[in-house]
């Protein structure tokens, strides 16, 4: 039985990555679809105000820890949990495909980003069996949704930013089965080379936010204020329940 605790009402799993990534070759085995969300603090805080989004968290079937925000909130409650980075958790699905020959789908991103993502692929992973692969600007959601359940993917990695990419794969669930799907963020910019990963040390140190940050200022007013907000009302959950 795999561990849960609550974060501000949200499901968060208490997992490794190499059990979080056996749990989905599992269920891509069994035929079963598994959604998988990397959760962080912008989406708990999202989520305090938008029930149906909650509704969604809630509903997923492993909300695994990325974000140093929630590792923090998860300590505030006396756990020690490693972070899974989306993007490191994305490069060991691949790999899994890879391995097992999996057909594997992508939506999201740039149309540049995902023909350069494709090219370094097919580079390190020769005959990746990739059945789907499609930007993210797109007008017509149902569209995609029905080209994504003809091409019957065992893995897709969905990496249009939240919401919009747990929204989508709620959407899809209804219409394919066996798969494993993960909304990935911005992880496809990172595999095209175009945005660059931030450095080991800022990684390590669980800086990466504060690296992009200075990268994209733009992401400022994403961070700030909801980040403080998240660890204040996170505190004040910990003393509420502890008194
Ligand atoms: N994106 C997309 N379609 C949209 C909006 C965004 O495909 O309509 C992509 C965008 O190109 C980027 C990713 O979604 O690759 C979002 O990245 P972001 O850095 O916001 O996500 P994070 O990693 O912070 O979750």
């Amino acid at each position: 039985m795999k561990k849960k605790t609550t974060v501000l009402n949200c499901p968060v799993d208490l997992i490794n990555e190499s059990d979080a990534l056996e749990l989905s070759k599992q269920k891509i085995e069994e035929k079963k679809n598994f959604h998988i969300i990397t959760i962080n603090p912008e989406m708990i805080m999202y989520a305090q105000k938008n029930s149906s989004f909650l509704n969604l968290v809630n509903s997923s079937d492993l909300n695994i820890v990325d974000g140093i925000g929630v590792k923090i909130a998860l300590k505030l409650q006396g756990i020690n949990q490693k972070q899974i980075r989306g993007v490191d958790f994305s490069r060991k699905l691949i790999n899994l495909a890879f391995e097992n020959n999996y057909k594997i789908a992508f939506l999201g991103a740039k149309e540049e980003v995902i023909q350069k993502m494709r090219e370094n692929f097919l580079k390190q992973y020769p005959n990746l069996n990739i059945v789907y692969l499609r930007n993210g600007y797109f007008q017509n959601n149902e569209e995609i949704i029905n080209e994504i359940s003809i091409s019957n993917p065992q893995i897709l990695l969905v990496g249009l930013g939240s919401p919009k990419q747990e929204e989508l794969i709620l959407k899809l669930k209804e219409k394919i089965s066996g798969c494993v799907m993960v909304g990935v963020g911005g992880s496809f910019d990172v595999f095209s080379g175009i945005v660059k990963e931030s450095p080991l040390v800022f990684r390590k140190l669980g800086l990466e936010w504060l690296y992009r940050t200075v990268k994209q200022p733009e992401r400022f007013k994403r961070i700030f204020p909801t980040l403080p907000i998240f660890l204040i009302k996170c505190i004040i959950d910990t003393v509420k329940k502890k008194g």
